[in-house]
């Protein structure tokens, strides 16, 4: 097996945040980067060697990045299956266009984690009017496309279920039994081309309104939560036949058991502490696997924690940065975005201490001092 190696050209589908991380840890080592989306100076754009601004479906333009680049990897899992085999045609995709298929649709990543032994919620397919059912406390989301909670209501009876499905325009759908869970916590797994595999400390994330908020790593629960969770990560990533990272999301009960809330076969919000905290960042390491390297130590240094800085921020002014860096302790990363629209990521903020529970204190008080200035 070829290993792709510094100099060359690897090219991105998509053009976010997950993009841009991913684009610094390459250039950082010496690669090239070229992305491709259709949007321009984009958060990857602003990194990468070359931005090509086309939509996904001009499989044209898709084989023609293609061609140019050693691999192509991808840090938008909505990318449509027929752009992920057009660039397969030219050249190396990793991880493989079916793992998005799997990944990219809730219905079917449930069904197979359900049809291969691994733990899930209970869910119900609504495909047709006939499928509605009363499920009790329940969630309702969209089969395809959501992220950040977009596309999902909260229903407690079929007429609920059945206003909701109208609302969201009667397309495919996962109607999802509410979990009463105490925690939410996530592994992120990386899977090199020669099968070996390394986990990261797992993290506790809070969310606020669908979106993550803050997590936190290492997680204040017993071990053999951890060891659990790494054991399904590892089932998942050989299942799957990853190559590349795989990000596991699960729900902690109130009697201790995970469930696996969903997947994502990318670098995840949830890890990008490791940037800061970590021997190898979980970006590096996509790098790592995507180009048949060696993985990195997942080793995390110093606990820390992170907070996500949405585009509400904006909305007295302009963020007061130095007054949230006054903590030594604490990183600003910003994703190059030109609008802070509502529930937008623009960027993050990670904080480094002897616990968690420090960094999570430290983070969040960061956090505060960026809207200080207007309320005086
Ligand atoms: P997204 O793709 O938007 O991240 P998720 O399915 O992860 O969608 O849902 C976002 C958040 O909504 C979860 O992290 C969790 O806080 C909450 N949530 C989702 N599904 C459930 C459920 N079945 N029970 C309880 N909370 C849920
Ligand atoms: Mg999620």
């Amino acid at each position: 097996m070829k290993t792709i190696l510094p100099g060359s050209t690897i090219g991105v589908l998509g053009s976010g945040q997950l993009g841009r991380m991913f684009a610094i840890a390459a250039r950082r080592m010496g690669y090239r980067v070229h992305t491709f989306s259709p949007d321009r100076d984009s958060p990857t754009g602003q990194i990468a060697d070359v931005e090509i601004d086309a939509p996904y479906e001009d499989l044209d333009r898709v084989r023609e990045f293609a061609r140019a680049v050693s691999v192509v990897t991808f840090e938008f899992e909505n990318v449509p299956a027929a752009t992920a085999e057009a660039a397969a045609q030219c050249a190396l995709v990793r991880p493989a266009g079916s793992v998005l298929h799997t990944t990219q649709h809730r219905l079917r990543e449930k069904t197979f984690l359900r049809d291969h032994g691994f733990p899930v919620t209970r869910f119900h397919a609504i495909r047709t009017a006939d499928d509605l059912v009363d499920f009790g406390r329940a969630i309702l989301k969209t089969a395809g496309f959501g992220y950040d909670g977009k596309g999902q209501y909260r229903v407690s009876n079929l007429a609920e279920v059945e206003a909701a499905w109208n609302r969201m325009g009667r397309e495919e759908a996962v109607l999802e039994a509410l979990v009463d869970f105490t925690a939410e916590l996530s592994v992120i797994g990386v899977r090199g081309c020669d099968g070996k595999c390394v986990f990261y400390a797992p993290s506790w994330n809070q969310h606020v309104g669908g979106i993550l908020d803050v997590s936190s790593a290492p997680v204040p629960f017993d071990e053999r939560i951890t060891r659990e969770a790494e054991e399904i990560t590892r089932g998942l990533l050989e299942a799957l036949d990853v190559t590349g990272v795989l990000c596991v999301e699960f729900f902690l009960t109130r009697d201790g058991r995970l469930l696996i809330n969903e997947l994502a076969p990318r670098p995840h919000n949830s890890g990008h502490l490791t940037i800061d905290a970590c021997i190898t960042s979980q970006f590096e390491q996509q790098l790592r696997a995507v180009c048949g390297l060696p993985l990195g130590s997942p080793e995390m240094l110093r606990p820390a924690a992170m907070a996500n800085l949405l585009g509400d921020i904006w909305s007295t002014g302009e963020p007061d940065w130095a007054a949230a860096l006054r903590a030594p302790q604490v990183k600003l990363h910003l994703y190059g975005k030109l609008a802070p629209r509502a529930g937008r990521k623009m960027g993050h903020l990670t904080a480094t201490a002897q616990t968690a529970e420090e960094a999570e204190r430290i983070v969040r008080a960061a956090r505060a001092m960026l809207n200080t200035k207007c309320a005086d």
